[in-house]
């Protein structure tokens, strides 16, 4: 038994307390901030002393180890303090991965996580598998360690959760694409972000795969610079491979040891580019884990998009309401804008992460009629659109968004939700933005 001092009492770190409760730690959890009821009575009833709005040294810095949760910088003064005393800090990933032994698919990327984990849940279930989903997404991997036992997990991680994974290791790694996000957390060193998000790759063999994009610059210089043992399996819309996925006209093809499958693009239940891309990593992952062909294809056709991910909302007079809500960077809305066949009314704005929306531009001359800025510092926006886009207004509120949207759009047009930042300068979060948005699109 060993004294372990969970920091932060959101999912990660409750799920990380019980199950150093069920393993018969001395489990101690501490938060800096309020922690929620449910979080409390769920520490209650697993009978774990907790502390919250302040961090008790003496309780902490006893620790044999530190399990901190993703949300809390390494740059925090009690993270400093325990690190200078030589405590080990782990991630829940870390901790958990000690006690499971099922086969672990794992996915990280700057976007297209959530969609490509949730896509390789869902033909894995559909399978029959006994699959658990974790990570990023819904009950803590920590949790569901410690309270079922499922065969194969399907893991989102982002790449906080990987800064503090050490022996950890995945049986299928997959990285979507690495574009600039979150580098305030990285000291703006891109660098550091990229590493950060191929951790995902430590301690891998040769009998494991790496799933990536070939199409992403970024992760290929960096992958020539490091030796991996895993096998590697790169996905692309930009010619064919010999193992792994391409695309060939109308229909992606994966490879994997002696088999192919294959399906038409147009049978995809998600559409976009970014979801070929996204579909063919997930079927790549149903490969290897030896799902057949029909049932990989019936998976990818019956797949319902998640919520505020290019999520369709109503039709009104033929104006087409999407809610793309989910879309905090600059990359994820310039696929939801490149996907747009119709004239766009495009609703932006939010939390600046130190944006460049020089990317952006064309796309906006070819398809933006409008744009709509619903955030607290517009300045940005205007003085890379203006002269763009013909029209630029200014809202605070997802009521007076939609709105003003409603009236300039004309049947034919699309209204996009599809931000470019993030959402706390107006919203709670994303999904609250996503959700007020459709509450005032169905209100119209
Ligand atoms: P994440 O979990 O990495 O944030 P999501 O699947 O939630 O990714 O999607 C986030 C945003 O990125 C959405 O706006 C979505 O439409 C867009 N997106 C999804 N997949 C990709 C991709 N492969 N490349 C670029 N953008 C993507």
């Amino acid at each position: 038994m060993s004294r372990i001092v969970v920091l932060g009492g959101g999912e990660s770190g409750v799920g990380s307390a019980v199950l150093a409760k069920v393993k018969g730690h001395d489990v101690f959890l501490s938060d800096m901030g309020r922690i929620s009821e449910d979080y409390a009575a769920m520490l209650e009833k697993w009978e774990i002393p907790f502390e919250q709005g302040k961090h008790t040294e003496d309780l902490i810095l006893n620790a044999d180890e530190v399990i901190k949760s993703p949300g809390i910088p390494s740059t925090a003064p009690m993270v400093q303090k325990i690190a200078d005393k030589g405590i080990g800090v782990i991630s829940e990933i870390e901790f958990a991965g000690r006690y499971d032994s099922a086969k672990k698919v794992c996915i990280t990327g700057s976007n297209g996580k959530t969609t490509t984990t949730s896509l390789i849940y869902h033909l894995l279930k559909q399978a029959g598998l006994n699959v658990g989903l974790g990570g990023n997404i819904g009950k803590s991997y920590a949790y569901q360690v410690a309270t079922e036992n499922y065969d194969i997990y399907v893991l989102e991680l982002s790449s906080f959760q990987l800064d503090n994974v050490y022996d950890f290791k995945a049986d299928i790694a997959i990285i979507t694409n690495i574009t600039p996000d979150h580098l305030d957390r990285y000291g703006h060193d891109m660098e550091n972000y990229v590493k950060a998000k191929f951790r995902i790759t430590r301690n891998m063999s040769s009998d494991d795969c790496f799933i990536f994009c070939s199409d992403d610059d970024i992760t290929i210089k960096h992958l020539d610079q490091i030796v991996l043992k895993a096998k590697k399996l790169p996905f692309t819309q930009k010619g064919e491979v010999e193992q792994g996925a391409f695309v060939k006209e109308d229909r992606m093809i994966i490879r994997y040891k002696e088999q192919e499958c294959d399906m038409y693009l147009q049978e995809l239940a998600l559409g976009g580019r970014h979801n070929i891309y996204n579909s063919m990593a997930a079927a790549i992952a149903a490969k290897v884990i030896d799902i057949d062909n029909e049932a990989i294809r019936n998976g990818l056709a019956t797949f319902q998009a998640v919520e505020h991910r290019l999520e369709n909302v109503l039709s009104i007079k033929d104006v087409l309401y999407i809610n793309d809500s989910k879309a905090t960077n600059v990359d994820a809305a310039w696929y939801a804008l490149e996907c747009q066949k119709r004239p766009v009314v495009w609703i932006v704005g939010g939390t600046d992460k130190g944006n460049d929306y020089a990317s952006l531009i064309p796309l906006a001359k070819e398809k933006v009629k409008a744009m709509i800025c619903m955030g607290l510092d517009n300045r940005k926006f205007h003085e890379s659109f203006e002269g763009v886009v013909p029209e630029i207004h200014d809202v605070t509120s997802a009521k007076d968004a939609v709105g003003l949207a409603h009236g300039i759009a004309v049947p034919g047009d699309v209204v996009l939700l599809s931000p470019c930042c993030a959402s706390f300068d107006l919203f709670k979060n994303y999904e609250d933005r996503g959700r007020q948005f459709k509450e005032a699109v169905r209100n119209l």
